[in-house]
């Protein structure tokens, strides 16, 4: 969800309502503009004024994510470095993009280049380096298949500190798949350095919790991938997150076929036979990363790459409403809908 770019966030008036309370917990909810998503982020707490600091400071901490780690609009750090990689130079980043190409690299490693954020050009040519939907006939096969010989992968980036070198002139970094996750965990560290405790952070759908909603846990819904409503509802724990990438909502359309966002590194093509994966896990960078990693394995070998990248709680829906699920998820997700099968299998 971090490919949609608007240049700036903001916070929605209608969408704030600040209860105006004594000192007993309540709800506090305001809504950002953030990564050209809605980011949903609410409280239980007694503390109102260092809620509404909290979230100014977030929404600070979010456009600068923005600006430097777009892939490819503006000039940040991400846009330099894949420069760059592109001119065989070498460039010194910040902690925090060393931080998350680290993690992406390994990331990458566990789910045998499933998750491949360094497949940036391939991205590009599909059209998805755009805020607008691409239409138009899909790519040449030709380039696609060069940019498949070239492989680009997150091996070829060089570690020297925070120096980075590509040995690959074709790397380009995305971080589409993965820096929302990463971004989730971050907002809810913030969120508790301002003594807000109990919250949820949510953008459409992709959120991390800390604490309880009162005397409850967090209780929250997984959107169904093919049809209306919410496919499941759960309750969340202190600490964790869940994340869903979805198939269904991002795609090129040309001649009534619908060529997805989530593209397979090993083929070139978009993902075609699973509509979403949910994972959840506390670290929600991992989750994100491995929701499109398993998105991109299907049916077949999900359970496989779900236990390399050592994950437990897993949910696959493929294109006809069929669920794959592993007991551990089973046992804690409530449907709210008929499903059509549900597979049980372990990772
Ligand atoms: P969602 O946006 O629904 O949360 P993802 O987390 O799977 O979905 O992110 C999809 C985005 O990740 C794409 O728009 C693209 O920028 C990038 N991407 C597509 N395929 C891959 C892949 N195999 N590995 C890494 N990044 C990918
Ligand atoms: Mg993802």
């Amino acid at each position: 969800m971090l490919r949609v770019f608007l240049r700036w966030s903001l916070l929605l008036p209608a969408a704030l309502f600040v209860t105006a309370c004594g000192r007993s917990p309540a709800d506090h909810q305001q809504t950002l503009l953030v990564f050209g998503t809605l980011l949903d982020i609410k409280a239980y707490t007694d503390k109102p004024e260092q809620f509404n600091k909290a979230v100014q400071s977030l929404d600070e901490t979010f456009q600068d994510m923005h600006r430097e780690w777009h892939a490819w609009k503006g000039e940040g750090e991400l846009v330099r470095l894949n420069r760059a990689f592109a001119d065989g130079q070498a460039m010194s980043v910040s902690e925090s993009l060393g931080d998350l190409l680290r993690q992406s690299q390994a990331y990458s490693q566990q789910s045998d280049g499933l998750f491949n954020p360094a497949i940036g050009r391939l991205i590009g040519l599909w059209g998805f380096h755009s805020d607008e939907p691409p239409g138009g006939p899909p790519p040449d096969p030709n380039a696609i298949q060069a940019l498949l010989d070239a492989s680009p992968s997150m091996d070829d980036i060089r570690f020297d500190g925070n120096l980075l070198s590509s040995a690959n002139e074709t790397v380009e970094i995305d971080l589409g798949a993965f820096a929302k996750g990463y971004a989730l965990n971050l907002a809810i560290e913030k969120l508790k350095t301002f003594g807000i405790g109990h919250a949820i952070v949510n953008a459409g759908g992709d959120l991390c919790v800390s604490g309880r909603h009162g005397d409850r846990p967090w209780a929250i819904g997984i959107r169904h991938p093919l049809g209306e409503g919410v496919i499941a509802s759960v309750d969340v724990s202190d600490g964790e997150c869940v994340l869903t990438s979805g198939n269904y909502e991002r795609y090129r359309e040309y001649e009534g076929i619908r060529y997805a966002h989530i593209l397979d590194p090993r083929t070139g093509y978009p993902v075609e036979h699973v509509a979403s994966a949910t994972v959840i896990s506390p670290d929600g960078g991992l989750a994100d990363a491995a929701a499109t990693a398993l998105s991109v394995a299907g049916p077949d070998s999900w359970h496989r790459i779900a236990h390399q990248m050592e994950l437990n709680q897993v949910m696959l829906v493929n294109e006809k409403g069929r669920v794959y699920i592993t007991p551990e998820m089973k046992a804690r997700i409530v449907f709210q809908q008929s499903v059509d099968a549900v597979i049980i299998s372990e990772p």
